[in-house]
């Protein structure tokens, strides 16, 4: 089956532009990407806070004037303990406390606290995740846990933001759920029932798919304001027992967000400073209640957005040309920078690197590409059309000459009455004349076919004695005219290739040397044979040409000062072919000349041996 559109230069522009995309895709995976996607991710969870609601749980702190008024750090204990009994007063419905209690204290302190937690209902305490250890509640608290949840942060956040929370973490024998879903579930009064894909908490479907590394991330909702949450310290409790009521069948969070304890403080993508570790857990909780998730899009998805992103660019570059395609191709790039922006608000979590990197970068592949391309075109159809108009220009002036002859001697012969020598003679001429002409037109249509790569050349075996002895027999009459001695040096080495086109470059280089030499000089043709390489050499002791001069004489037309005032009559386009034959043989020019002193043109080519190709002779 025919597929004309199947070329090289689509099988190239396809390659360039999928190469641009595979690069595209796999800039995605870098860590500038990731920085880019996570302040892209920040960026857009300012532009779209979660919808607003009432809270759903509150804080109970220890704040700095918590441990100013009731004791310095080491007495947590103590006040928590205080504030657990003032908070039953409330009948909270849960409480977590975000405070690692696996170190034995006082035993009177840890007395009082147990005897708080005793009375405390739906209580959660928090274990911590050291290595493979978990930290967890000294079991005199723990036996009245009714959870015990984990408080892992973003342990992959590559900027120390916490944009997500781990929901599950576990160790070969242990596993905890993070606390603010315990919390959360006794909040409902439910069970966890999680499969891969997600976890159900009574009516509720939350999408934390279970990753490679088994802890079921979950991006955290933070809320804007940073008091959504209502805060109140142990200090005012105890201060105000009366403000117990207040957390009457809440979920409250009891933790440390004293300013000094810097070391449980979280950044947020809202970057506006640190908040406790406790509100972690707490906005946690939020994005629960709330149930506006945010999803990661899946690796899937992303690819083929990247890859629909790259074929639409290669077919827009295809299918349109000049300002209708930068357009498009314009709409398309402001597709893949606001395709983010779009999921973003139905939830999605879309990178946004790798989107923009593929449509950029296989745009930009495309665009130029085809640019380049059309632009070569062009240039390939100029070089054309030159070439066509100095081939005419060729004919033209090549031709003339023994058209000139066999018109003048065919005229002559028609209108006098020629003795029989005289006839003779203008027959000799004519026929002479016309199979130069029809030489001529031969050789410069094999030359045309030749630089078009439409004629194969022809592959004999001569040697380069055979060679320039014919051509020294043609041109040796010429010489005598001007009395110049056309004479051979050494002549050895076998060539391969088209003897009729090699033929006519030497004697193309010998009728130049005779051209332009002075009477009574000499011109010597030589063939040496060096390693692999012949070396066929056309000396004179002429004209010559200067090194500016000698740059140009392979151009089409080119003819010096020197020669033009010599006057001997030229076209200029007699070296290019030259020029053109022996590099379709494989071969190089190289020319040596002194203005006044002479020229030295050698012809350089691969030598064959005439015993080593036997077979490949073929006359
Ligand atoms: P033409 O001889 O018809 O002018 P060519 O292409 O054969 O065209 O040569 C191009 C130009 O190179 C000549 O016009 C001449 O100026 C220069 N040239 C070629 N051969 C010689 C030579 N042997 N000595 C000096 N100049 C030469």
């Amino acid at each position: 089956m025919k597929r004309p559109w199947l070329n090289k230069r689509t099988l190239g522009y396809a390659g360039i532009v999928a190469a641009s995309l595979v690069i595209g895709i796999v800039s995605g995976w870098t860590s500038l990407a990731t920085q880019i996607d996570d302040s892209a991710y920040d960026w857009m969870f300012h532009l779209f806070p979660p919808v607003a609601a009432k809270p759903h749980c509150m804080i109970l702190a220890i704040d700095d004037a918590t441990y100013g008024a009731m004791g310095s750090q080491s007495e947590y204990r103590t006040m928590l303990a205080a504030g657990l009994e003032l908070l039953a007063a409330g009948h909270p419905k849960v409480v977590g406390i975000d405070m690692v209690l696996a170190d034995k204290a006082v035993p009177v302190k840890d007395e009082r606290l147990e005897r708080a937690m005793r009375a405390t209902k739906n209580l959660v305490l928090v274990t911590h995740l050291v290595g493979q250890h978990w930290e967890n509640p000294l079991p005199r608290f723990g036996q009245w846990a009714a959870a015990v949840g984990h408080d892992t942060a973003d342990e992959h956040s590559n900027d120390g933001v916490t944009r997500q929370i781990p929901l599950e973490q576990r160790t070969a024998r242990e596993r905890h759920w993070a606390l603010g879903l315990e919390a959360f579930r006794l909040a409902k009064g439910e069970r966890i029932i999680e499969s891969p894909e997600d976890i159900q908490i009574g009516s509720e479907t939350i999408p934390a798919a279970r990753t490679n590394d088994e802890n079921r991330p979950l991006r955290v909702r933070y809320s804007p304001d940073p008091h959504f949450i209502p805060e109140i310290s142990i200090k005012e409790l105890n201060d105000n027992p009366d403000l117990a009521a207040k957390f009457t069948g809440q979920t409250v969070f009891v933790g440390v967000t004293s300013d000094t304890a810097t070391y449980d403080r979280v950044a947020t993508p809202y970057r506006k400073g640190r908040i406790p570790g406790v509100e972690v857990h707490a906005q946690l909780f939020e994005t629960l209640e709330r149930g506006q998730f945010l999803i990661n899009a899946s690796d899937l998805s992303v690819v083929g957005f990247c890859l629909l992103a790259g074929v639409l660019a290669g077919l827009i570059f295809v299918l349109l040309n000049g300002w209708p395609a930068y357009l498009s191709a314009g709409a398309l790039l402001i597709a893949a920078h606001v395709t983010p922006f779009l999921l973003f608000r139905q939830g999605i979590v879309f990178p946004y690197f790798a989107p923009m990197a593929s449509a950029w970068l296989t745009v930009a592949a495309a665009a130029s590409y085809q640019h380049f391309v059309v632009r070569l075109a062009l240039r390939a159809s100029e070089t054309e059309r030159k070439r066509y108009q100095q081939a005419i220009h060729f004919v033209t002036h090549e031709m003339r000459t023994p058209l000139t002859a066999i018109q003048g001697s065919s005229e002559l012969m028609g209108r006098y009455n020629l003795s029989e020598e005289k006839r003779k003679q203008m027959t000799d001429m004519i026929n002479q004349e016309s199979k130069r002409l029809a030489r001529m037109i031969q050789t410069f249509l094999d030359v045309e076919r030749l630089s078009d790569g439409q004629m194969e050349l022809k592959h004999e075996q001569f040697t380069a004695k055979e060679l320039v002895e014919a051509c020294l027999q043609r041109v040796r009459p010429l010489g005598e005219r001007k009395n110049i001695r056309v004479s051979n040096g050494e002549l050895s080495g076998v060539l391969e290739g088209d003897r009729e086109l090699m033929e006519y470059a030497v004697y193309n280089l010998m009728t130049n040397a005779v051209k332009y030499s002075g009477p009574d000089t000499e011109v010597t043709v030589a063939c040496r044979l060096e390693g692999d390489r012949v070396r066929l050499s056309v000396e004179d002791q002429g004209i010559g040409m200067d090194a500016k001069e000698l740059r140009q004489i392979f151009q089409k037309f080119y003819r010096t000062k020197r020669a033009e005032a010599s006057g001997e009559k030229g076209t200029g386009i007699g070296l290019s072919i030259v020029e053109q034959i022996v590099h379709h043989h494989g071969g190089k020019m190289e020319v040596t000349s002194q203005p006044g002193q002479g020229s030295c043109f050698t012809v350089v080519l691969p030598a064959h041996s005439r015993a080593s190709h036997p077979n490949s002779v073929s006359v």
